[in-house]
This record gives structure tokens, C-alpha cells and sequence, in this order.
């Protein structure tokens, strides 16, 4: 059986691949490469370069393919940008899921896992947030993924597709064998913008907002290191291949840091003092955001191996240095080639 991966040449997907193949399984990707790498993608995984809303792409692939399962990745997932660019968001999010789910119901695909976000709690009264807690998205970010999983649980209870939803905290790290990190050159998030901080890739950091009701007042986030991540998705699929019921689970370690505390870790591990500048709140900020993390531990008996957030800013840090260096030897190339 093979595990159609939507977005598998990014961050998260592409992880979710190398899982794959490690475990011995057989996977196809679909990828826009909007913000994915053709070479996150390795033998044997197939790389079809298309959008995951084409329905007849997918029909193709489902046909061409004994995919008994889909993990679906691929999104856009920055926050403000959502709040800039909403329909984007819902076209890609939402519009398109939908017809990647009409094309696993049509098919009978069994199995289906889907990224979904911590954003779809809003601001939570409680902290650790638990599953059961109100789904009250802040952002059209947020609000595009819940969206998906509402037609996700319509259609599994009409067609009898079974699915994990993960409801991802704030992913960050890279491979520990090396292989694969957060190679998008735009990306937004904290770990990476401090990683190329320390580096000097940038001048330094805004911290987004410093007056949020928390204990140094910048806001406070779970993150979660990225092969911890992706082993929950195995789990999840194993869990649904073996009967498991349809399944909605946090993906964090239940522990929150502020930016502060992110960016001293940051400044400690590389030994670098960057600067900081505060500066004005970012669209669609929650204040705090930190997993319930007891139903993943228990139903699908999940343990995390790289809950250590100094590690997750080394392996941040190790990553980058290889994307630079990698860069530079590529100006190389070409540079000798335009001199030949
Ligand atoms: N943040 C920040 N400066 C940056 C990037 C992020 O202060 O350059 C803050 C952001 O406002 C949020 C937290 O770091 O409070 C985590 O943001 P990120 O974009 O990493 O993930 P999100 O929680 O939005 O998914």
C-alpha cells in the first residue's frame, strides 16, 4: 500500500516522507513546489509536481496508484498573511480540500490524516488547551483548517472515510540525521528567524508585541520538534489501519515558552548575542498556546524523543549553516560556469 503525501516536498511533509520510507513504506508525493524542494524528496518517493485541488490530477493518481491512505499536508500557514489575504487562504485551505476530499471518496481511500492547527482554538481560556475546547479560530488561518475538518468529519460520517485530524502546535527542528530542515528562504516563524539572527543571515529580530497578558508579555507558544511530529502521523495510520476509530489529537509536549525564553535558548546555544527590537503586535496573535497533549500519549501511545528545546534550536542552527553553505557552493558553480 502506498500513502499519497499532499505537500510532501516541504517542511513538515517532507519529514513525514523520509518517515515513510524509513518504516519501509511506499509513498507518492504531490507538491505545487510553491514552497516546497524537489530535492526534500528522495528515491523511491515519487514527486508528482501539481496543485492538490486539480481534481483530475488526483483522480489520475488515485487510479495509477494503490493508495490506501492520504496525509495531507500542503497549505499556506502564515498568520498574518492570512489576515492580509483571507480568500487565499480559504481557496487553498479549505476550497481545495474539499475536492481532494471528493476525490478519496470517490475512490474508497480508507485512510485519511490531516494537518490541522492549534489556531483553531483561538485565544483558549485554559491553558494547556485540550481537545474538547471551544474551536474558536482567531484568523482566517485558523478558521480555513477548522473548516476542513468540519468537511473532513461530514464525509467520513456520510462515506465512512476514516481520518486523524493532528492539531499542530509550533513545529520547529530539523532531521536529526541531517538530512532535512525549514528550507523555505521566506519562512516567518520564531526558531528560524532567530537561527538566521545569530548567524547574521539578518540584523536581528522584532519581537511581535511585548504587552500580551503572560509572564514577560511576549506570547507564549508549544513547540514541538518536527520528527516527533511526523512519528505521530505514523502512528496515527497504523492506529487507523489497524480499526481505529476517527481520532482528533494535539500535537505538542504541553509546555509553553515565551519569544524571550526562544530567543535566549537561541542566544545561548549559538553564542550569539543578536539584537532585538521590540516592536507592535502581529495580525492574528494569540497570547498563549501550549497542548493538552494526554489524548496522543494515551490513544495512540505517542512518546516524545526530542522534547528539548535547546536541541530543537541546535538542529534549527546546524540546518541553516548547511542551507548557507550549500548556497554559497552553488554561487560557486555558477560563477566558474559564467567564467568558462
Ligand atoms: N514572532 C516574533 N518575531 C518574529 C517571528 C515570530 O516575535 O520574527 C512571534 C510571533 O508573534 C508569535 C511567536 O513568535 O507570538 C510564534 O510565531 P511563529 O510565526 O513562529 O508561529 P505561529 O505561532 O504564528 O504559528
Amino acid at each position: 500500500m502506498t500513502v499519497l503525501v499532499t505537500g510532501g516536498a516541504g517542511y513538515i511533509g517532507g519529514h513525514m516522507v523520509l518517515a515513510l520510507l524509513d518504516a519501509g513504506e511506499k509513498a507518492v508525493v504531490l507538491d505545487d513546489l510553491s514552497t516546497g524542494f524537489r530535492s526534500a524528496v528522495r528515491p523511491p518517493a515519487k514527486l508528482i509536481v501539481g496543485d492538490f485541488g486539480d481534481m483530475a490530477l488526483v483522480e489520475t493518481i488515485l487510479r495509477e496508484h494503490e493508495i490506501d491512505a492520504i496525509a495531507h499536508f500542503a497549505a499556506k500557514i502564515v498568520v498574518p498573511e492570512s489576515v492580509a489575504d483571507p480568500l487565499r487562504y480559504y481557496l487553498n485551505n479549505t476550497a481545495k480540500s474539499r475536492n481532494l476530499l471528493e476525490c478519496a471518496v470517490r475512490h474508497k481511500i480508507k485512510h485519511f490524516i490531516f494537518s490541522s492547527t492549534a489556531a483553531v482554538y483561538g485565544e483558549p481560556e485554559v491553558n494547556p488547551v485540550s481537545e474538547t475546547a471551544a474551536l474558536a479560530p482567531i484568523n482566517p488561518y485558523g478558521r480555513s483548517k477548522l473548516m476542513t475538518e468540519w468537511m473532513l468529519q461530514d464525509a467520513s460520517h456520510a462515506h465512512g472515510l476514516d481520518y486523524v485530524i493532528l492539531r499542530y502546535f509550533n513545529v520547529a527542528g530539523a532531521d536529526p540525521k541531517g538530512r532535512l530542515g525549514q528550507s523555505t528562504p521566506q519562512a516567518t516563524h520564531l526558531i528560524k528567524i532567530a537561527v538566521q539572527a545569530a548567524l547574521g543571515f539578518r540584523p536581528g529580530l522584532d519581537v511581535f508585541g511585548a504587552d500580551y497578558p503572560t509572564r514577560d508579555g511576549t506570547c507564549i507558544r508549544d513547540y514541538i520538534q518536527v520528527t516527533d511530529l511526523v512519528a505521530a502521523h505514523l502512528m496515527a495510520l497504523d492506529y487507523l489501519r489497524k480499526g481505529g476509530e476517527s481520532l482528533i489529537c494535539n500535537c505538542g509536549y504541553g509546555t509553553g515558552f515565551s519569544v524571550f525564553e526562544v530567543i535566549d535558548v537561541v542566544k545561548q546555544v549559538s553564542g550569539v548575542d543578536f539584537n532585538v527590537r521590540i516592536s507592535g503586535r502581529r495580525a492574528g496573535d494569540p497570547a498563549s498556546l501550549v497542548a493538552g497533549a494526554e489524548r496522543i500519549k494515551s490513544v495512540l501511545g505517542w512518546a516524545p524523543k526530542y522534547d528539548d528545546l535547546p536541541a530543537i534550536a541546535g538542529q534549527a542552527l546546524d540546518w541553516e549553516r548547511h542551507l548557507h553553505n550549500k548556497s554559497k557552493a552553488e554561487s560557486v558553480l555558477v560563477r566558474n560556469s559564467a567564467a568558462r
